[in-house]
């Protein structure tokens, strides 16, 4: 049973986490703007105010020179619509038009000012200066003084302010806290919608997995619209897909071994009673019956030992022991175990190698896999009692077969027979014995071997398993 406790906000929580990002980040960006503010805001006004009083004295300039008689007036309107002071002096010094200003400027400053951008001018060779005071009580200002020579040694001298008014100031920074509240609200939606989407798939799929977990193997997984959760949709999938697989194939081991079991143990079972109660005083029967019990205690004991091979890959326990091997002899060593088949049944089993090679695995394992691919051979060749045993180089790999023309598997089989406890449909009415182990084996060690294989079979045609690996020099 759920608690139902008091609901407490989750920190580690996709939702909250985002969400407190968010947050944090736009508070962030509050704050910066804010305390870098006054700083801009000057910054900005004073350069802005710098082009445009250059801007305004070449105006004037060619106002001056055009248009004399009506400069007065364009002075005037020039000086009160850009909050500047603008003067005109002749040669002599006297005033020829002094304009208006309003912002606070005191009449020695002013002068003191006037003096100072004229000496300037006088002291170089341009025909422009410019200088910026700063007094302590941050009336900062420009001072620009342009000499026409040309026109009765006249000088125009512009004095502007570089520093915002109140009014501006304030206007920016309730824009500001507009502009900080707007960001604040939109940090917290989007991160709201943000967290929600990024959250909601991964919900779903815990919902699924869970469901997964008690054995629904119907259960879809959906993963949204992102790369990532899409992803793991599909892995868990592909998991419930195996974990069914994998029941329905355990289901069947118990049957399949149950009854493999089952025959050898009836088996050893009447031979033993047989020795008991018939044959224990004739010798020759007696040994009969005691190679039955022992052939089927071999019997029993490959299951067992299949079986515990499978269980060491399954939990990855197998430890790879690498050398080079050559292949051609490794195949030779496997096809000779087998050879006794051609004397005692009948068989035609036949070995092309070709040239030697090496090949970098272990030396066990890949025989275990020869051996494997062989047997199955013999096993499933029905009455057309040949097989072939072949070695082929091609470029830098070199491909092992195992070729028959027995039974073949049905084409909608072919790709589970390297799954666990997988035995095609034919075996059951042949009653062929086995276990289903043996290419689930061979199927790990390749994979282990980073080794490439496969069949190709037609049913009541044959089959031809094979893996390849990559030649390598021998030192
Ligand atoms: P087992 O042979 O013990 O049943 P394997 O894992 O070796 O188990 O093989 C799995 C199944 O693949 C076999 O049961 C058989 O149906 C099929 N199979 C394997 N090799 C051959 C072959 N050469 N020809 C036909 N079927 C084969």
């Amino acid at each position: 049973m759920r608690k139902q406790g008091k609901k407490t906000i989750d920190f580690a929580s996709i939702k909250t986490t985002t969400m407190l990002y968010f947050i944090f980040f736009a508070l962030i960006i509050l704050i910066v703007i804010w305390c870098l503010q006054d700083f801009f805001i000057n910054n900005y006004y004073e350069s802005m105010r710098y082009s445009e009083s250059l801007r305004t004295a070449n105006s004037l300039e060619s106002e001056y020179r055009e248009n004399p008689r009506r400069f007065g007036e364009y002075a005037n309107e020039t000086a009160l619509s850009n909050g500047i002071y603008i003067r005109v002096e002749n040669t002599s010094g006297v005033s020829v038009y002094g304009g208006s200003a309003n912002f606070s400027y005191s009449a020695i400053e002013f002068n003191s000012d006037i003096r100072r951008v004229k000496a300037k001018l006088e002291n170089t060779p341009l025909n422009n200066v410019s200088l910026i005071i700063n007094n302590a009580d941050n009336n900062k200002r420009l001072v620009y003084a342009l000499s026409l020579n040309d026109i009765r040694e006249s000088t125009i001298i512009i004095v502007s302010p570089l520093y915002p008014n109140a009014a501006t100031v304030s206007i920016v920074r309730s824009m500001l806290v507009y502009i900080g509240f707007i960001v604040t609200l939109l940090a917290i939606s989007l991160s709201i919608y943000l967290s929600r989407k990024l959250a909601a798939p991964i919900e779903g799929l815990t919902v699924s997995a869970s469901e997964l977990g008690r054995g629904n193997y119907n259960v879809r997984f959906n993963g949204g619209n992102f790369t990532e959760t899409k992803e793991l949709a599909k892995t868990l999938a592909q998991a419930s897909y195996e974990m069914e697989k994998t029941e329905f194939y355990q289901r069947e081991i118990v049957a399949n071994v149950s009854h493999d079991l089952k025959t050898p143990l009836t088996m050893i079972r009447s031979y033993a009673e047989m020795i008991h109660d018939i044959s224990g005083d004739n010798p020759a029967k007696r040994n009969e019956h005691l190679n039955v019990i022992i052939s089927e205690t071999d019997r029993l004991n490959k299951l067992v030992v299949e079986m515990m091979n499978m269980s060491k890959l399954q939990s990855n326990q197998v430890v790879l022991n690498k050398e080079a091997v050559n292949i051609v002899e490794l195949a030779r060593t496997s096809f000779e175990s087998f050879k006794v088949l051609n004397e005692h049944d009948g068989f035609d089993l036949q070995f092309k190698p070709c040239k030697d090679c090496y090949i970098y695995g272990d030396k066990d394992k890949l025989l275990q896999v020869m051996n494997n691919f062989i047997s199955n051979a013999v096993k499933y060749s029905g009455d057309n009692k040949y097989a072939l045993i072949e070695l082929k180089r091609q470029g830098k790999k070199v491909f092992f077969h195992v070729i028959d023309h027995g039974l073949g598997i049905p084409k909608d089989e072919i790709s589970h027979v390297w799954d666990r406890y997988y035995r095609t449909s034919a075996n059951h009415q042949r009653n062929i014995e086995g276990t289903g182990i043996g290419l689930s084996i061979v199927k790990g060690i390749l994979t282990l071997h980073n080794a490439d294989y496969g069949v190709e079979s037609v049913e009541g045609q044959g089959s031809d398993f094979w893996f390849s690996m990559d030649v390598i020099k021998k030192k």
